[in-house]
């Protein structure tokens, strides 16, 4: 449930509803907003049957969350959130470009991209050291000699880096040379990976599962907020569907919906959710006209010789391209770039 005070409350009231929620066992998340302070109480609200909250000082009134997933709840933190990244603010104001390789492959090719995506816009590196892949033949990653390559773009582009972990073991690693960590679709339920993510002080890339609905993402972004790390950004990033002609579908009504159910700020990546380089541009500017706060776009120095996605991915002109039509898209969506 939440506490909403009233517009005159004193700070010594919204202390003493505090008390009272800490002294029954339960947690209280105080959300100072422009317009309003909410209380959000998380634990067994039944121990607060007898307290009379209602008629307390201050306390305007007292809504119940029915949503399993609280402290990524729009109800307890009306006002967005925005998460830094290195010197990049991902939130309402700017729309973040997050771009680079599939894989890393070589330091060559991580830093050709960076210096690329840098020139042309890009505000983050993407790149992933540890790979998923659908089957165990294909190409798993460098592990940490990439994220080693990582470190090195930061430093010679002053970039942030993001990069993906499947592991706990990958995350132990990757706090030591990244800026973000990406939980990919296929670990979005990944309950002890998330919770581990939650334990960093790092910013949380949390996409999508191939096919969760909204709330179960809420909810496993939830898990990472839980463990006291509330820096988690959103990627919606395709769903399965019937449709076969892209590689996912891309669930664009995803911007608006999470608009309404949480503060958290949402990325929205047409490179995986089509599958096909043709199509992630025109995907790019519908989801900077829906709201996304950002975008993540594939690129490589040479799509056809990638050892992953490379049908998905931008060569460094098409990149730079997009940049420049993204432009007043970005413009009439009130945003900096
Ligand atoms: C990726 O970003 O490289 C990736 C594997 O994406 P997803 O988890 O969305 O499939
Ligand atoms: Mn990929």
């Amino acid at each position: 449930m939440i506490i909403v005070m009233k517009p005159q409350a004193k700070k010594q009231d919204v202390d003493h509803i505090i008390q009272i929620i800490e002294a029954k066992g339960l947690t209280a998340h105080l959300s100072v907003g422009s317009e309003v302070t909410i209380i959000g109480v998380v634990g067994d609200k039944s121990h607060l049957n007898d307290s009379n909250l209602e008629i307390a000082n201050g306390v305007d009134k007292i809504i119940p969350v029915t949503e399993s997933y609280k402290l990524a709840n729009k109800k307890f933190h009306p006002d967005p959130t925005s998460v830094r990244v290195g010197s990049t603010e991902i939130g309402p104001r700017n729309l973040t470009l997050m771009s680079g390789p599939c894989a890393i492959e070589s330091e060559e090719q991580l830093l050709a991209t960076a210096k690329a995506v840098k020139a042309a816009g890009a505000n983050i590196l993407r790149g992933g050291a540890y790979k998923p892949r659908t089957s165990p033949y294909s190409f798993q990653g460098l592990e940490e000699e990439g994220l080693r390559y990582m470190k090195t773009a930061r430093e010679e582009t002053g970039l942030a880096v993001v990069c993906e972990v499947t592991s706990a073991k990958a995350i132990e690693a990757a706090v030591k040379y990244v800026d973000m960590l990406q939980i990919g679709a296929r670990n979005m339920q990944n309950f002890e990976l998330l919770k581990e993510a939650g334990k960093t002080n790092l910013p949380v890339l949390l996409k999508r599962g191939l096919s969760s609905t909204i709330d179960e993402w809420l909810n496993a972004a939830e898990y990472i907020i839980a463990e006291g790390n509330y820096n988690v950004v959103l990627c919606e990033r395709g769903i399965r569907t019937y449709e076969t002609a892209t590689r996912n579908t891309l669930d664009l009504s995803a911007v608006p919906v999470i608009r309404t159910k949480t503060h958290l700020p949402i990325v929205v990546d047409p490179s995986h959710a089509t599958g096909v380089r043709a199509y992630v541009a025109p995907l790019a500017k519908a989801a900077v006209a829906a709201g996304a706060d950002g975008l993540m776009i594939e690129t490589h120095p040479c799509p056809e010789h990638a050892l992953s996605d490379g049908p998905q991915s931008l060569t460094f002109e098409q990149f730079e391209e997009l940049c420049k039509e993204l432009k007043p898209y970005a413009a009439l969506a009130g945003r900096v770039f």
